[in-house]
């Protein structure tokens, strides 16, 4: 049970005074990335961190004020200039003044009634925002701020800026997390005193408080003690989490897995291809694995089209060879049925019964599967997670390999492991995670890297288009696809809604088709899992030859003649995901090409992202110039970073923090493995304030 005192901080956010239904919606869009979500929470405010500060404590009187600056003034409200009638293209004025000149405050089409009531003739106003001086006189364009006295007295004059998204001011949210940090009760001291004292760290609770009420501009830099203690508990939390699960699984001795490789020799004679060295190298590395006598916890990291599906293969028909079963699990059904499609036949060569388990086999067949498995008969299963509910049971689960993880959270995945006794886990991911960040995602796995693709695989052309010239592209397009040729086309990004993002998609698909004809396909996150099924079916089998789709195709489609990819809006994409389209082309022996379409101007940021793209396509150098590109304001702003959910850490600040981190984890867990006395009150304490709920539930597992 969560510590009662934690209770409030996971209320909704709807619990705050003045947040209405409407507000959580978009706070939930905000904090937890769509607003079907679950609501947002009042500790999802506080672990929202600003990027920058506003500082209006600068009251220089208005004829001292710097063209540009922020100001804040006392001032006497003079006169209402509205515009004559008629004629909305004149701003509303209000003419003010002070003790040492006159200003102007400049409206577009305000409400005259609400000007009227904040700023009544005669009375003294607050005001606060960005001058500028325009023939001889100041103006202050649509003041930030206009206030009385008593409200004035209540205004942050240091003021965070957050984040935030459409719908929703940063008023407003300020608004929303200062009350949220009213509500932040105490806590005990969690972290190591002697850490604590030799990095002067304030406790976790003024730390909240300063980054959310800064006194100084250096508050928000990442180097802030303040700033530097969240980091710390964040990560604290996370590594202790994992050192907690790996300890867990290190008990529970493995089992040593020798197979005679009579199946694997099968398997590899029916290949059509040779295994490439990386691809030899890893299987190695994992053979190694299942023969100690040790769980073996493995990442296969190999960007896409690197090959990992083959060497997963190989490792599961190692054990199968030994009498035990082996599990895959992708993230979707779309790819489940892919890996199955690939692996039966292979398996077929070998006399591997290979059976696939996703939410789409129900009843009988369902039953008829789950008694087969836990019979022994069924010695590879292809899923979704449906593999992880509770009635599918295997007589003896080897070997679990879970693909392209980066949508299933560390325990989650790792739970699969929990479906056999001493059960092997291989995890697998597309995403070329610098070597600094395997460590936060994953904690202490072993590694094994696929560095080369396989031969014969030609370089993907890319280009970047604006976006005037589409119309010439779908000719381009056209003529190709008539040459037999098969394209996707990405719709545009929509972080906020998939609504939209489908819509989007929607009426793409209805131009091209009218421009292109009937070989069109489209495919979204709106769909159901069938229709998305039989949309990629039809492309696969050359029915439809241009699929129109939005990012739903990121994770691992395999349409190995596919050979366009247009990416509509490239700018709104970042580097990871870019990176992660193209790889749906470039699969085959054919030449491909990906046309990145931007709508000028491009920001400085897209700009070098588009550059990146033009100039490699390999993924562990994207990654790296990924993490460079994005800026501090980006990576806490939003999140649609790629890493794995940290707020309040930033990788490239923070990696001495990580090592205190990872270290203190392992010491812990060596003094007080159970987390037990009031230090581990504090620690439990730690860990459901970060989410991290499961890795309490197998401290109580035992
Ligand atoms: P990913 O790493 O993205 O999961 P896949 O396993 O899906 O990559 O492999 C991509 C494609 O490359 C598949 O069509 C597969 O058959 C092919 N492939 C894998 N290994 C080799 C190899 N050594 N030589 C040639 N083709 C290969
Ligand atoms: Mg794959």
């Amino acid at each position: 049970m969560r510590p009662q005192i934690l209770n409030p901080l996971f209320a909704s956010v709807s619990t705050l005074p003045g947040i209405g239904p409407k507000l959580t919606k978009t706070l939930t869009r905000l904090l937890r990335g769509n607003e079907n979500e679950e609501e947002a929470r009042i500790v999802d405010l506080l672990f929202h961190a600003p990027h920058s500060v506003i500082d209006r404590r600068n009251q220089p009187g208005i004829t001292n004020a710097l063209n540009g600056a922020i100001a804040t003034f006392q001032v006497h409200v003079d006169r209402h200039l509205p515009p004559p009638r008629g004629n909305r293209r004149v701003p509303y004025r209000i003419d003010v003044h002070d003790d040492t000149g006159e200003l102007s405050l400049v409206f577009f089409h305000p409400r005259a009634d609400w000007l009227e009531k904040a700023m009544p003739v005669g009375e003294k106003r607050y005001i606060s925002g960005r001058v500028e001086w325009f023939n001889g006189k100041l103006n202050m364009v649509h003041p930030d701020y206009m206030v009385s006295e008593t409200e004035f007295a209540e205004l942050p004059l240091m003021e965070p800026v957050y984040g935030t998204t459409f719908g929703l001011s940063s008023k407003i949210l300020s608004r929303s997390v200062r009350s949220a940090v009213a509500s932040l009760p105490e806590f005990p001291e969690w972290a190591d005193d002697a850490l604590v004292s030799r990095e002067h760290w304030p406790s976790f609770n003024s730390a909240v408080k300063r980054i959310h009420k800064p006194v100084d501009a250096l508050d928000l830099d990442p180097k802030s003690p303040a700033r530097r203690r969240l980091a710390h508990d964040e990560l604290l939390a996370g590594q202790l989490s994992l050192a907690l699960l790996r300890h867990r699984m290190r008990k529970s001795a493995g089992i040593s897995r020798v197979g005679d490789k009579s199946l694997v020799h099968k398997i590899e004679a029916a290949l059509p291809y040779t295994l490439t060295g990386a691809q030899q190298r890893a299987i190695g590395e994992i053979s190694q694995d299942l023969q100690k006598p040790e769980r073996m916890l493995r990442l296969l990291q190999g960007d896409v089209g690197s090959g990992k599906t083959i060497v997963a293969l190989i490792a599961m028909v190692e054990v199968i060879e030994t009498g035990s079963q082996a599990a895959i699990m992708a993230p979707t059904e779309i790819l489940a049925r892919q890996h199955i499609a690939s692996i039966k036949p292979l398996c077929e060569a070998a006399s591997i019964k290979a059976v696939l388990l996703t939410g789409r086999e129900k009843g009988k067949t369902r039953k008829e599967i789950l008694q087969a498995l836990e019979a022994g008969e069924i010695h590879l299963l292809v899923g979704t997670h449906a593999l992880f509910q509770s009635d599918v049971v295997f007589k003896d689960l080897g070997l679990a390999v879970i693909d392209e993880q980066h949508r299933f959270g560390v325990h989650q995945r790792l739970s699969l492991g929990d479906k056999g006794m001493a059960t092997d886990v291989l995890v697998m991911t597309a995403t070329p995670i610098p070597r600094t960040l395997v460590l936060t995602a994953y904690g202490d796995m072993d590694v094994s890297r696929l560095d080369e693709k396989p031969p014969g695989r030609q370089p993907i052309k890319t280009s970047a288009l604006s976006a005037e010239r589409l119309p010439e592209l779908i000719q381009r397009i056209e003529n190709a696809i008539s040459h037999g040729q098969k394209a996707y086309w990405i719709c545009p990004l929509v972080e906020e809604s998939e609504v939209i993002q489908a819509m989007s998609a929607e009426d793409r698909f209805a131009s091209l088709k009218a421009q292109i004809g009937i070989r069109v396909g489209l495919v979204h996150g709106r769909m159901t899992t069938e229709e998305k099924s039989k949309a990629m079916d039809s492309f696969k089998s050359g029915e439809t030859r241009l699929l129109v789709a939005t990012t739903v195709i990121e994770v691992g489609v395999d349409v190995p003649d596919a050979t366009i990819m247009v990416i509509e809006h490239a700018e709104r994409f970042g580097l990871a995901q870019l990176h992660q389209l193209r790889g749906r082309v470039g699969r085959g022996e054919e030449a491909s090409h990906c046309i990145l379409v931007y709508s000028a101007p491009l920001g400085e940021t897209a700009k070098a992202r588009i550059g990146v793209m033009r100039e490699t396509e390999d993924g562990f150098r994207i990654a790296e110039e990924d993490l460079k590109l994005r800026g501090e304001g980006e990576v806490l702003g939003t999140r649609q970073s790629g890493m794995p959910g940290f707020n309040l850490a930033v990788m490239e600040h923070h990696s001495d923090i990580l090592e205190f981190a990872r270290d203190g984890a392992r010491l812990l867990i060596h003094s007080n493995p159970d987390l037990e006395g009031s230090q581990g009150e504090a620690l439990r304490m730690l860990l459901y304030l970060f989410g991290q709920d499961q890795a309490i539930r197998l401290l109580r597992a035992g």
